[in-house]
C-alpha cells in the first residue's frame, strides 16, 4: 500500500464546503487504496488576520505569544477536516506540531524543523485513522509552540513525507501546477508536467511563488518525489523529479521574474585590492542580501560596482553606500528601484551554449536595454527596467518555445488539461 502525504493550501480549506470537498478528494485516495497523511494551512486569509491582531495589539508583539496565536489558524482546520472525515465514516484524528512530535529549533518565529518522531502518526495509520496535521508549526526541546515563517505548511508536508518515506508528497494549491512563465503575466504560459529538482530550486528562489523555498531546499535534501497540484481541477500537475526524465529536454523550461529589487552603484571608486569588501562589507553588516553583483574596471585606477537588494532595504543601503562613497572618495553613486529581474531557467542549457545570446537579441529587438547580467549553469538573469518587464517576459516566452509543449514527453492526455 502507498503512503501519500496531502497537503491542502489555505484556499483549498478556505470555505467549510472547500473542506468539505478536501475531505472527499482524501476519501478518493483511501478507496483508491493509499494511505493517507494530511497537512492543513489555515483557512485563506486568516493567518494574515492573526497576524494583524497581534500587530494592532502591541507594536512588537513577544515573538512566543505571537507563535501562539497565529499557530492556531491551522488548529482551526486540522480539527474541522478531521471532523468532516470523521462524519463521512472515516476515521480522521487533528494533531498539532506538539502532537505529531514536528521537533523545531528553540526560537519561535521561522523556526526550523529539527527532528520529527514519526511514532504517533504510523501508530494512527496501522489502527486506520486518518492523522490531520497542523501545518506552519512545531514544538522547541522546552515545549513551546514554535511557527515555520510564512508558507511554513509546505515545509511541513514536506518533512513529514521525509520522515515518513512517503511515495508522493502532493501539494494541493490555487495553481495548477508549476508553469513555464506566471499565466497572469504571459496568458499562453503552459502547465509543465515535470520539472527538475533543480530548475524548481531556481525558480522557487528567483521569485516563482508556487512553492516555499525552504520546503524545495528540503525536498532535494531528502529526495522526496512531490507533485503541485491544483485543488479546484482534476489533472496531474507537475512531478518534481531527480534526474532528468528525457534527454530531449528544451534549452529553457521557465521563466521567472521579480519585480522587488533595487540596483545601486558606486562609480569611479579608486581601485585596490580589498575595495570590493570595503563597499559590501557595511552593507552585509547591516543584514541587507545581496543578490547581484558587477564589478567593471573603467581605466587604470578608478572601477565601478553595481549591485542588487531588496526593495525593503533600498534606502537603507544607499544610505550606507553614500557613506561608503565619502570615505574611499568615489565619484558618485546612483541608486534605482525600478528594477526588474527576469531569469532563463533550464537544465538544457548545461550542454548548450547560445541561449545567452538569443535571449539578449530577444531583448534588443524589443529595444529593451539590459542593465545588468549574470549567469549560473542552468540560468541566465537580466536586470532591465520595470516598466519592460511584462513586454520582455512574453517576448522571451515565445522565442523560447514555451508556449508550443517542446517538452519531447509531454503526455498528450494532459494537453487539454488546465
Ligand atoms: N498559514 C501560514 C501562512 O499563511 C502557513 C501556510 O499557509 O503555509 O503563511
Ligand atoms: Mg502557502
Amino acid at each position: 500500500m502507498s503512503l501519500w502525504v496531502q497537503k491542502y493550501g489555505g484556499t483549498s480549506v478556505g470555505s467549510l464546503d472547500r473542506i468539505r470537498r478536501v475531505a472527499d478528494k482524501v476519501i478518493e485516495a483511501k478507496q483508491a487504496g493509499h494511505q493517507v497523511v494530511v497537512v492543513v494551512s489555515a483557512m485563506s486569509g486568516e493567518t494574515n488576520r492573526l497576524v494583524g491582531l497581534a500587530e494592532s495589539l502591541v507594536e512588537c508583539p513577544d515573538p512566543r505569544e505571537y507563535s501562539v496565536t497565529v499557530a492556531t489558524g491551522e488548529m482551526v482546520s486540522m480539527a474541522l477536516l478531521a471532523m468532516c472525515l470523521i462524519d463521512k465514516g472515516y476515521p480522521a484524528r487533528s494533531y498539532t506540531g506538539a502532537q505529531a512530535q514536528i521537533f523545531s529549533e528553540n526560537h519561535c518565529v521561522k523556526a526550523r524543523i529539527e527532528r520529527i518522531d514519526p511514532y504517533p502518526l504510523k501508530q494512527a495509520l496501522e489502527e486506520g485513522i486518518i492523522p490531520v496535521v497542523a501545518g506552519f508549526q512545531g514544538v522547541d526541546s522546552y515545549g513551546n509552540i514554535t511557527t515555520l515563517g510564512r508558507g511554513g505548511s509546505d515545509t511541513t508536508a514536506v518533512a513529514l513525507a521525509a520522515s515518513l518515506a512517503a511515495d508522493e508528497c502532493q501539494i494541493y494549491t490555487d495553481v495548477d501546477g508549476v508553469y513555464t512563465a506566471d499565466p497572469r503575466v504571459v496568458p499562453d504560459a503552459r502547465q509543465l508536467t515535470h520539472i527538475t529538482f533543480e530548475e524548481m530550486l531556481e525558480l522557487a528562489s528567483l521569485g516563482a511563488k508556487v512553492l516555499q523555498k525552504r520546503s524545495v531546499e528540503l525536498i532535494g535534501k531528502y529526495k522526496v518525489p512531490l507533485r503541485v497540484l491544483s485543488s479546484f481541477h482534476d489533472g496531474q500537475g507537475t512531478l518534481i523529479t531527480y534526474e532528468e526524465v528525457s534527454m530531449e529536454r528544451p534549452l529553457v523550461s521557465g521563466i521567472a521574474f521579480n519585480r522587488s529589487e533595487a540596483k545601486l552603484s558606486i562609480i569611479g571608486v579608486p581601485d585596490q585590492p580589498g575595495v570590493a569588501a570595503k563597499i559590501l562589507g557595511p552593507i552585509g553588516e547591516a543584514n541587507i542580501d545581496v543578490d547581484m553583483i558587477v564589478q567593471n574596471k573603467i581605466n587604470e585606477d578608478l572601477t565601478d560596482l553595481s549591485f542588487t537588494v531588496g526593495r525593503e532595504d533600498y534606502k537603507k543601503a544607499l544610505e550606507i553606500l553614500s557613506a561608503v562613497a565619502k570615505e574611499l572618495g568615489a565619484r558618485d553613486i546612483k541608486g534605482d528601484a525600478k528594477i526588474a529581474k527576469i531569469s532563463l531557467v533550464g537544465v538544457g542549457m548545461r550542454s548548450h551554449s547560445g541561449v545567452a545570446p538569443q535571449m539578449f537579441q530577444v531583448l534588443g529587438a524589443e529595444g529593451i536595454n539590459i542593465q545588468l547580467i549574470s549567469t549560473s549553469e542552468i540560468k541566465i538573469s537580466v536586470v532591465v527596467d520595470e516598466k519592460y518587464l511584462e513586454l520582455g517576459v512574453r517576448a522571451l516566452h515565445a522565442a523560447f518555445g514555451l508556449d508550443k509543449g517542446a517538452d519531447e514527453d509531454f503526455d498528450p492526455k494532459m494537453r487539454d488539461f488546465k
